[in-house]
């Protein structure tokens, strides 16, 4: 089934979907990896394991008590050489475990694949997996597949839209996986006893398209609608709404309006992980950029350090100004290039500097773009301005944290203003207060 539906506000970026047609390699085994405890949206995890300890591959070596975190597991074998706090891109510190690497790769003993006989048991097993959103957004997946006693969901929308541009980690996967996602969304229809699955696919991938229609006939729960492509798409409130027309209300869930979105690449690994039992241990990254020597879609061991990944695609051809972590729109710039691969890496992107270049900043000249650009029906110049001044009750009066950081209110700004950084900041600022007053 093919359908055109859209969402309010947006952007036309360009796409650079320059790696669509790059198969993915995998990249071998690097001398150490280095595996942050905090790799998901939640509580970090606690490490489990203590220097001069040997790993092996799938092991457990941090976890929480916390609903809303994911274990982490160790990617390599080898022996843990430290357990130190590490600077992370957002600039805080969390605790990372370091591994040196002896190359065999043995598995750990207690790998196997999961047993399960209902949903809670289920639920349980992909906690175990330590499998979170794949998509870039890193929420738990059995958070995501825990509802609630009131709630009843209708729906499951597989997110195959990646409307960020460069990024083809999505498509790849629906390319060259197809039968596991169709399998993974068999695994999560049966056990949630959902009869409704919508693949949403833009429409500036026709081969993804075409794979995914072939195989929709295999049954009549599943259809696939093309969306036309618009950013933000494949954002989850987005993509709701843009399916079905239905609104998940401000600080709501999915399951609020009876749906479940979740990535093609984490139904993808839920049909592998069901079959071997091996944990989330590696990750497809697109490497591109214009800097980028030979860019492609890479399989990377997690905890690999990112100036490895660049290194396997040939290195640079001119020295990159910026690193991102992500897109051009939603990505964070690395502070070092020690810093590691992690659960949620879809992309890494190299920019030269004419491409990393910042524009000059001028005066909003009251154009309102911004507001129409924003698929959240935010203001956010207002918001901006409250964020430069402090103004943690205006900020919390105009909803700064329904922002999605998006930045498209940036991108279509002709002024230039630096209005999604200032979101950022102002965001935290809410949540400083929040904790200043004893709150979370
Ligand atoms: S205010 Fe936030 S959600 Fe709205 S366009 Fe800007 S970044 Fe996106
Ligand atoms: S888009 Fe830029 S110039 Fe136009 S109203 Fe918004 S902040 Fe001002």
């Amino acid at each position: 089934m093919f359908i055109k539906r859209f969402f309010k506000g947006g952007a036309n970026v360009p796409h650079h979907k320059n790696t669509a047609n790059c198969e993915t390699v995998k990249m071998g085994v690097p001398e150490k990896v280095v595996i942050p405890m905090l790799q998901h949206i939640g509580a970090p995890c606690e490490p489990c394991v203590k220097k001069g300890d040997t790993v092996k591959v799938g092991q457990i070596i941090g976890d929480s008590d916390k609903f809303i975190s994911a274990p982490i597991h160790s990617s390599v074998s080898g022996t843990v050489v430290d357990v130190a706090p590490m600077l992370q891109s957002g600039g805080f510190y969390v605790p990372a475990v370091e591994i040196k690497t002896d190359g065999k790769q043995e598995i750990y003993e207690g790998i196997k694949p999961p047993e399960y006989s209902n949903s809670k048991e289920f639920i349980e097993a992909i906690r175990r997996s330590g499998l979170v959103g794949l998509g870039g957004a890193g929420f738990p997946a059995h958070v995501k597949l825990s509802l609630p006693p009131n709630k009843r969901v209708d729906t499951l929308i597989i997110n195959g839209a990646e409307c960020e541009p460069y990024i083809t980690s999505d498509y790849r996967e629906i390319i060259e996986n197809s039968w596991n996602v169709i399998s993974g969304i068999n695994i999560i229809m049966e056990i949630l006893n959902i009869n409704n699955v919508i693949i949403g696919i833009e429409d500036n991938k026709p081969e993804a398209i075409e794979v995914m229609e072939r195989i929709d006939k295999s049954s009549d729960k599943i259809s696939v609608v093309k969306l036309k492509s618009r950013y933000p798409q494949g954002a989850e409130k987005m993509l709701i709404y843009a399916i079905t027309r239905r609104k998940v209300p401000a600080g709501g869930l999915p399951a609020d309006v009876g749906v479940i979105v979740m990535n093609v690449n984490s139904v993808s690994f839920i049909s592998e992980y069901v079959k071997n039992g091996m944990p989330l241990i590696k990750k497809r990254v697109t490497v591109d950029g214009p800097s980028v020597k030979n860019p492609g879609n890479v399989e990377v061991l997690i905890g690999t350090p990112i100036s490895q990944v660049f290194d396997f695609c040939g290195g640079f051809s001119v020295p990159p100004k910026k690193v991102l972590m992500g897109g051009p729109m939603m990505g964070i710039a690395q502070s070092s290039m020690d810093l590691p691969v992690v659960k949620h890496t879809n992309a890494l992107l190299a920019l030269d500097e004419k491409s990393a270049k910042l524009p000059e900043s001028g005066a909003c000249i009251r154009c309102g773009r911004c507001i129409r650009a924003c698929p959240m029906n935010l203001l956010p110049l207002n918001l901006y301005n409250n964020a430069i001044r402090d103004n943690i009750d205006e900020l919390k009066k105009h909803h700064v944290n329904d922002c999605i950081e998006c930045g498209c209110c940036s991108y279509v700004c002709p002024a230039k203003i630096n209005l999604v950084q200032s979101l950022r900041l102002g965001k935290a600022k809410v949540k400083q207060a929040a904790m200043a007053k004893g709150g979370k």
